[in-house]
């Protein structure tokens, strides 16, 4: 059944009430809205826990698409007790976790904007990201560093706009990514603006970022690494920049 994706309209709500709609054999559940985000794009799905009327909790350990793009499975982890269709309950999203990876998702779009090449791959992760370019060019890291972190503090507002599948399919210049798929399937597909009127970056995205480059935080990149005669691997990590000795 198609679900109300909730955290497509507020990337900030970690919270909110809804009924249970389907249960899987694999214990996966479905519900009539959520703000759980799925696994998609280079962005691993939430975590968190379901919370029942009675006040019991069922762990979720993490949350995928079903066949298609909208459904959402929350998947409990073993051993948890089964949940009834109609049933109400409050979803809470692990919202550390899930901060952290909005400020890396937010991130990793910073540095294509830093570096502009094709990207041929990108994994979000909470402590680490990294991103694939297809380039031969050599890049100092710091140097990247210091561009991101000067994009971090100009405080550029990060919003969304939303286009339709033919738009897009109308400019596919927009598309900076070779092999990730843009999140078409929907009708819509939202645009990841930042810089006022996009001045900064415009990119067809369907993960959660933060709404403003500050709240990135402090970034670094770790290491650029060879893939292939063509490819370079960017990895992202939180903090300041490790001082080599
Ligand atoms: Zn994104």
């Amino acid at each position: 059944m198609p679900v109300s994706a909730l955290y497509r309209d507020d990337f900030y709500l970690s919270t909110c009430e809804a009924v249970v709609t389907a249960v899987h054999d694999d214990g996966g559940i479905e519900f009539d809205q959520t703000c759980f985000y799925a696994t998609s794009g280079g962005q691993p799905g939430d975590t968190g826990f379901l919370e029942r009327a009675d006040g019991s909790k069922i762990v979720l350990g993490q949350t995928r698409h079903g066949e298609t793009k909208d459904i959402i499975v929350h998947v409990p982890l073993p051993d948890q007790a089964p949940l009834t269709i109609g049933e109400t309950m409050v979803l809470h999203v692990d919202w550390a976790r899930r901060h952290k990876l909005m400020r890396m998702h937010t991130a990793c779009h910073l540095l294509s904007v830093v570096c502009s090449y094709p990207i041929t791959g990108a994994a979000v992760g909470e402590d680490e990201s990294r991103v694939d370019f297809d380039m031969t060019d050599t890049i100092d890291k710091d140097e990247v560093t210091a561009k991101l972190m000067a994009l971090v503090e100009q405080k550029h507002p990060v919003y969304l706009q939303w286009i339709t599948d033919e738009e897009l399919a109308a400019n596919p210049g927009i598309v900076k990514s070779k092999n990730v798929r843009p999140p078409v399937g929907l009708g819509r597909v939202s645009l990841v603006c930042i810089g006022e009127n996009s001045a900064i970056d415009s990119q067809p995205c369907g993960g959660t970022h933060v709404a403003e480059t500050q709240e990135v935080g402090q970034i670094h990149i770790a290491k650029i690494e060879k893939k292939g005669k063509e490819n370079r691997r960017f990895r992202i990590r939180f903090g300041a920049p490790v001082v080599e000795a």
